[in-house]
């Protein structure tokens, strides 16, 4: 027979739902993580939490944050600079190669080799 304190301590899986003991780290059924550590302070938190219970960080970030740190990885603010520069700069030079279509050479008349002699 359960007792009401047991059903208290016990700890449900975020990912399958199994009742797991509260001192458990990870889920008796399918190995999952049961808490989630801040990456502020380093205390366990509930993973269904969404700020840490102690310092009140955020324990899951966001998909922008998420975006911006990958894109910081792959460019850093240089970078994005001069590639940003690079395309003005080409762009520029497609529209100034648009505006003055160079003119086909004019023959100048009687110069063909087939002219030469009498
Ligand atoms: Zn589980
Ligand atoms: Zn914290």
């Amino acid at each position: 027979m359960f007792t009401r304190e047991s059903e208290l301590s016990s700890l449900a899986c975020a990912k399958c739902g199994h009742a797991n003991d509260a001192a458990a780290r990870r889920c008796e059924s399918c190995h999952a993580h049961l808490h989630l550590v801040c990456r502020q302070c380093g205390v366990a938190n509930d993973r269904l939490a969404s700020r840490c219970g102690d310092c009140g960080a955020r324990l899951h970030r966001t998909f922008w944050r998420r975006l911006k740190s990958r894109l910081d990885r792959l460019f850093n603010p240089y970078e994005l600079l001069v590639i940003i520069a690079g395309l003005a700069a080409l762009i520029l030079i497609v529209i100034g190669m648009s505006r003055q279509k160079p003119a086909p050479p004019a023959p100048a008349g009687g110069d063909s080799p087939n002219a030469v002699g009498f």
